[in-house]
């Protein structure tokens, strides 16, 4: 009787671990799945445990993964008379974006942002990212996000498609205009650039 017990007790850990290990399986899979290119990233992702990007400084996030490259690009001209307001870091297509911040995802879209999505943090400071490829898998409007979550994948979407693929990225503290992001990202992600 009391073997008995003890091998049902044994079925019943087996059956969990089971059930543990399947959604892991599951998102691994889903993960990868976006782009043939995204499978380099989501191997060093899965190999080091960490974001793959220089991870959380303070409570923010490189919002790219690397390598990567960016200059100051603030205020240069761009079509229609319109001014840079952004900063537009290079990378690979599939390349991994991260949440800059906690905050709450809105995805939308535009003719000129392509595949984008914003980021608002609880006090209100809002980030831009634009030209996506695609989102992150269960990312959608009204998501909360951690700083260093896995949001999208680099692309060059909307007015980027004749571009080599780079995130546009724009900080809106307070939610209000737009401020050279150069200085945010060089400091979220130092030493992620060569
Ligand atoms: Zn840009």
């Amino acid at each position: 009787m009391k073997l008995l017990v003890v091998a049902v007790a044994a079925g019943l850990v087996m059956a969990g671990g089971v059930l543990l290990l399947a959604p892991v399986a599951i998102l691994a899979a889903t993960v990868a799945s976006p782009s043939g290119e995204v499978g380099e990233a989501s191997g060093a992702l899965a190999a080091d445990g960490t974001a793959g990007g220089p991870g959380p400084v303070g409570d923010v996030a490189c919002p790219i993964g690397r390598p990567h490259h960016f200059t100051d690009t603030w205020g240069a001209p761009r079509s229609g008379g319109r001014t840079h307001k952004g900063v537009d870091i290079f990378a690979d297509t599939g390349v991994p974006l991260y949440a800059y911040r906690a905050g709450t995802v809105r995805l939308t879209s535009s003719r000129l942002g392509g595949i984008s999505l914003w980021i608002t943090s609880e006090g209100g400071d809002r980030y831009y990212y634009a030209h996506l490829a695609g989102y992150a898998p269960g990312v959608r409007t009204g998501s909360r996000v951690e700083a260093g979550d896995l949001v999208g994948f680099n692309g060059n979407t909307g007015n980027a498609r004749a571009t080599p693929p780079h995130l546009h990225w724009e900080v809106h503290p307070g939610g209000g205009p737009a401020v050279n992001p150069t200085p945010y990202a060089a400091a979220a992600c130092r030493g992620a650039t060569p």
